[in-house]
């Protein structure tokens, strides 16, 4: 974190794309208004290149305060601040790190915080559980959890797996528990008085007031220390210039039988769904509805999910036919995309045991009768082939060079 003496400070609000975009919206905003009443200057600001967005895909917001005009316009002389004093995070599952719009490749949800600065992550998990998926740093910062609403004695979330998951319009305190988060660190950006007048003004609630200051004195900040998280390695993101751009929002058709090399679409999933394969009728149903063709047929005839490509977008949890033969499970509960077919034909007891640590009942019962029913693919014909790994094509089909990208 900047000293207190620093003139101006950058806070980045990273949300999933629509469901999360007034939640971000508020807090960005409330942050400036903050500091606003305390004689700063400021302003909010969405990134451009996150526009049009996509339900799910992480976006972000920003804040930048200043002390002067002079301070604010030179801090905003680059559009998108390439480091930040505070990355407020408002969905834990994104931990395992981001891909936008705006770039092709996925970065770790920490890159752009500062040495000494803070991270703060909406969750209902420990700091310790959230950096088993959170990249390592070289250098010491701060973690802060902010709690999820029924922790501050507030309202129910809807749900475990990322509860300011589909905010929209919630109304649960979220934004001003992370204005108070923001408070709590960085009382030079604004003073949890500033965050409660907020509060006091928008709902004219005493009690609501209580209970952000509560989730205030509540948080406790946890020092990261340089190399401590997650030692996962990121594929290297890709920015490309405008000279390297393709043309509008080009989307190649694809050679039957493979994926775009561009779209590694996981990072949009809160939730990811786990197949039974001893009771998988082979009916097709996932295999046809999933809206990004992530099913593969396995040799058995039964289908596996592509953990790359899925968004988890719970269709086919909702299409398959068999009970809790596909089951949607927090996401954080993985650390990778590997096959969990593999574990299954590796290791099958394992496999089992997996599905029953998150409570999906195993149903022995419809086990035969899935055993006798036909593949309906001729597996053979239908195994997709490797996905290209190649660099992305050009417009005009030639490879797009990725040097460079900051024209
Ligand atoms: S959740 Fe299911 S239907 Fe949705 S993208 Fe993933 S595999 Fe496909
Ligand atoms: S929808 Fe269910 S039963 Fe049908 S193929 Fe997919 S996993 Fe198997």
């Amino acid at each position: 974190m900047h000293q207190t003496s620093s003139a101006s400070w950058s806070v980045e609000v990273v949300y999933r794309g629509i469901f999360q975009k007034r939640l971000a919206n508020r807090i960005s905003r409330g942050v400036v208004l903050g500091a606003r009443r305390e004689g700063k200057v400021g302003t909010a600001f969405a990134r451009y290149g996150d526009s049009p967005e996509r339900n799910g895909i992480p976006s972000k917001n920003f804040a930048v305060v200043a002390t002067d005009e002079v301070q604010l316009e030179s801090s905003l002389a680059r559009y998108e601040p390439e480091s930040v004093d505070i990355s407020i995070v408002v969905d834990d599952t994104m931990c395992k790190g981001v891909e936008s719009w705006a770039w092709y490749g996925v970065q770790p949800i920490n890159k752009l915080v500062v040495p000494g600065g803070f991270l703060l992550v909406t969750s209902d998990k420990q700091p310790e559980e959230l950096l088993k998926a959170i990249k390592t740093k070289p250098y010491d910062y701060t973690l802060i959890v902010v709690p999820s609403p029924v922790h501050a004695g507030v309202f129910a979330p809807e749900g475990s797996a990322s509860f300011a998951g589909l905010w929209v319009d919630n109304d649960d305190n979220t934004d001003y528990n992370c204005l108070a988060a923001v408070a709590r660190v960085a009382p030079q950006v604004m003073s949890i008085d500033s965050v409660l007048a907020i509060v006091r003004e928008r709902t004219h609630d005493d009690a609501r007031v209580d209970m952000v200051k509560a989730t205030y004195d509540q948080l406790q900040p946890y020092t990261v220390k340089a190399g401590e998280g997650s030692s996962v390695s990121f594929e290297e993101y890709r920015k490309p210039g405008w000279m390297q751009m393709r043309e509008g929002i080009i989307v190649e058709a694809q050679q039957v039988g493979t994926r775009n090399p561009l779209y590694k679409k996981w990072s949009t999933r809160t939730r990811r769904p786990l197949v039974n394969f001893d009771t998988c009728i082979k009916c097709t149903q996932c295999w046809l509805q999933c809206p990004d063709e992530c099913f593969e047929v396995t040799p058995e005839g039964t289908y596996e999910v592509i953990y790359e490509a899925c968004i988890g977008c719970s269709v086919c949890e909702e299409v398959c036919p068999v009970p809790d033969c596909i089951a949607m499970v927090n996401e954080l509960e993985f650390d990778d995309n590997d096959s969990l077919y593999t574990l299954y034909k590796q290791d099958p007891e394992a496999y089992r045991q997996l599905l029953q640590k998150h409570n999906i009942p195993l149903h022995p019962e419809l086990i035969e009768k899935a055993k006798k029913t036909p593949a309906v693919h001729d597996v053979q014909e239908r195994k997709w082939p490797v996905a290209p790994t190649s660099e992305p094509a050009s417009a005009a089909g030639g490879p797009v060079p990725l040097a460079g990208g900051e024209e």
